[in-house]
């Protein structure tokens, strides 16, 4: 806890103990209130103006310190200000108060809760953020919450100060005028408890529950009202139809046809989709060939004089098509037919919530279906720059065809792709150049990771172009040229191939999503809520389409949730877990990391502990000549839970695995420090990260004692 925080908590709770050192709350009591009553009127009476004052200051120190006795101020209001000016104080009085306790709450505690709970709390605070209004509308009116316990607890969610305040205070308003009004009887009142009678009681929680009911009614007609224009069909041809033949229609497909459903799977292009064609398949197979070249000129470093690679670039590409084809089959129509999948090569268009169209070479038929996946997967995003459109431009759809290597290739973006490809070709001889517009590569990751990376690629040969903005591509005397704004200078690149790698756009067009109004993001994916349901609950997305990762294996999940809540929905629904979501870019170093990173802690204002083994000190990275990099893992301060990990260096993508493991199932360091860890492998690098953590928490005062009893047992 920081100074600040610390000096807070003292003086609160200095305050409190004093109330009840100074046993104040016998004067916030019934009896002390009717036995005060004509001394309080009398002052009022002399002081209006400071007796309001005095009133309403009280009001807000009990209510901000969560002290005893708001229900007797409340009735005090009304025996001394009667009902209309009473309910008006204490409707503010209470109000600023509550308001103050939560933010008193969030000061000192929503770090806290944000570092133990981070994964659990992220459905919560949605859940806030969405309906966090409502839900604090109904505990201030039913009657069962607590005041000051509902102040606390939603100090440690998001919601919004101003909606806080304004919602507590129509909330609140009901019970206040009640009280308020059964103060100016103070006489008759002989305790606390009778005040609400039991139908007043019931009548506030009816009222509370009031919003939440009208809202699930609305939305209930709502999804009425999206399907009132389709009709449905009075049998279904199958339990589910899945669009689209990529990771994650492939196991949307698969889930389904192994839960005896009927499933049928659609592809209009190649089965596998990106991943197996034109992604992670034909990237990884390059990035080996270029790997091993990069191995052989560094053969000095091994020992060995000299070693020197001839090869043709046709044949290394050639490779990397062998290789799709061997994995094919993993994909292929025959393999998911024999799952029981009924697959078909065509297009599908989406014509009702619960049919679609599809075009094969034989004709259009149409397939009727009680739900649908989308997993139309994404693009490569093409921007708008001046000039690119005369320019025979790759992309990491058509790369894969190039037979010959380009001399003086230009990539566009910095982000996972573009640093991969960039390497690769780099690597099997192209003079690289890489423009990047924001201030450094692979920006996602911390700093430090940015700039191993920039670094090797520099050593290698890349001219690695950050702050520079793609303008505008021209052609001079048969050369092409980018012209890229830096500084408010423009410079000339030149080039003989360009490859835009800025990013990739969803697939959302030209399927039916326009016709039926499925609603799309901000972002221009499919939208999806934590079920994978779009705006049509029995429409289902998954993958890149729908984001927000895009990764095969961030398909493949949400593929499960997909195609589970599409099945068995009616009976129950589970929320896509996105709490442990690790990625690799596979450049050299390989870049791996799961949870967070320095930048997303800071950003997110999450506390954090860093521990970091240097991988330079390892002995098997040093016997394989791979003595870089590091293991960076993120912790709760003063405990062992990893909120994160960082790897750079060579298999950094395998070696983060346990550390996935560890994450999803609760696992600490301090297991992985008392796990044995086979001599010499990579993989030691995790457990001896754990010994930094370790070491960092030695209890010092306690190994002292330690010494001194070591000490005295070589005397005795
Ligand atoms: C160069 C590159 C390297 C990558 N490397 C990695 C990596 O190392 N690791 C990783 O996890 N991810 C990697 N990815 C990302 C990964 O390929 C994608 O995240 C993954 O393929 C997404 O799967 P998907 O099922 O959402 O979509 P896709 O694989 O794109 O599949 C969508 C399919 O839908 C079909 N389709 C679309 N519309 C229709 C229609 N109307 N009717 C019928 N069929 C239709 C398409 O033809 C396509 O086959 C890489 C991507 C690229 C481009």
């Amino acid at each position: 806890m920081n100074t600040s925080k610390t000096i807070f908590l003292v003086i609160i709770a200095v305050l409190i103990s004093a109330f009840f050192a100074f046993d104040l709350q016998h004067y916030l009591t019934l009896d002390s209130l009717k036995a005060q009553q004509a001394g309080i009127d009398q002052y009022r009476q002399a002081h209006p103006l400071l007796a309001v004052a005095l009133y309403a200051l009280l009001y807000i120190v009990v209510t901000a310190l969560s002290l005893p006795g708001a229900a007797v101020l409340t009735l005090a209001g009304g025996a001394v200000f009667g009902v209309f000016w009473g309910s008006l104080i204490v409707s503010f009085a209470s109000s600023i108060g509550a308001t103050l306790a939560f933010l008193a709450a969030r000061f000192l505690l929503r770090d806290w809760v944000k570092a133990r709970f981070s994964a659990r709390l992220q459905a919560i605070d949605e859940g806030i953020n969405r309906d966090g209004a409502l839900y604090l509308f109904t505990l201030r009116l039913v009657p069962v919450f607590p005041f000051f316990m509902i102040n606390l607890a939603m100090g440690l969610t998001p919601i919004k100060t101003r909606t806080f305040y304004w919602v507590s205070q129509v909330g609140m308003l009901a019970g206040t005028v009640v009280y308020v009004n059964a103060g100016t009887q103070l006489a008759k009142i002989d305790s606390l408890s009778g005040i609400l009678s039991p139908a007043l009681l019931g009548s506030f929680a009816l009222l509370g529950l009031f919003p939440l009911v009208a809202k699930k009614m609305l939305e209930f007609i709502k999804q009425r009202k999206i399907y009132a224009n389709w009709p449905k069909p009075a049998r279904f041809d199958n339990n589910l139809l899945v669009i689209g033949a990529g990771s994650g229609g492939l196991v949307s497909a698969y889930i389904a046809a192994a839960v005896k459903a009927k499933v049928t799977l659609i592809e209009k292009h190649k089965m596998g989709g990106d991943c197996l064609n034109t992604g992670c398949v034909p990237s990884k197979a390059l990035i080996r060939s270029a790997k091993l070249l990069s191995h052989i000129k560094r053969a000095p470093e091994f020992g060995i004089a000299k070693a020197e690679a001839e090869f043709d670039f046709a044949a290394v590409m050639e490779r990397v098509q062998q290789v799709v084809k061997t994995v094919a089959p993993h994909d292929s129509i025959e393999r998911y037919t024999e799952l029981g999948v009924e697959v078909i090569e065509g297009t599908a268009k989406i014509v009702s919530p619960w049919a679609v169209e599809v075009t094969t070479a034989e004709g259009i038929k149409t397939i009727t279906s009680r739900a649908i996946v989308i997993a139309a997967g994404a693009r490569p995003l093409v921007p708008p720059i001046p000039g690119l459109e005369y320019i025979d431009y790759l992309t990491s759809d058509n790369v894969w065809n190039l037979r010959e290597l380009p001399n003086r290739l230009l990539v566009l973006g910095g982000g996972p792709i573009g640093c991969e490809l960039t390497q690769t070709f780099a690597r099997l001889g192209s003079q690289v150049t890489q423009v990047e517009m924001a201030p450094r590569i692979i920006v996602r990751e911390d700093p430090e990771v940015s700039e191993i990376v920039q670094a090797r690629f520099e050593a290698e040969g890349v001219t690695v172009k950050v702050n520079h903005t793609a303008k505008e591509f021209i052609v001079e005397n048969g050369e092409q040229f980018l012209l890229a704004e830096t500084d408010g200078q423009i410079v000339k690149i030149a080039f003989d191939k360009v490859l835009v790698a800025i990013g990739r756009a969803a697939n959302v067009q030209g399927y039916g999503v326009d016709e039926l109004g499925i609603a799309l993001t901000p972002r221009k994916t499919v939208e999806t809520n934590p079920f994978q349901q779009t705006n049509y609950p029995n429409i289902f997305a998954v993958g890149d389409v729908a984001g927000p990762y895009q990764f095969t294996h961030t398909a493949a999940h949400q593929a499960w949730y997909a195609a589970v809540n599409a099945l068995f929905g009616q009976f129950k629904k589970f929320r896509t877990d996105y709490s442990v979501i690790p990625w690799s870019t596979f450049t050299d170093p390989e870049v791996a990391r799961v949870g967070l990173n320095e930048q997303d802690a800071q950003t997110q204002n999450i506390a954090y502990e860093v521990s970091t083994y240097g991988i330079d000190d390892l002995d098997r990275a040093i016997a394989d000549g791979e003595a870089h990099g590091f293991v960076k893992v993120l912790t709760v301060p003063g405990k062992d839970k990893i909120l994160g990990v960082t790897i750079v260096g060579e298999h950094a993508g395998d070696l983060l695995a346990e550390f996935v493991l560890a994450m999803k199932h609760g696992i600490g360091l301090n297991k992985i420090l008392g796990t044995i860890h086979i001599y010499p492998t990579m993989a030691e690098a995790n457990k001896y990260v754990a010994g930094v953590w370790k070491r960092n928490h030695a209890p010092k005062a306690l190994l002292e004692w330690v010494g001194r009893y070591h000490a005295w047992r070589r005397n005795a």
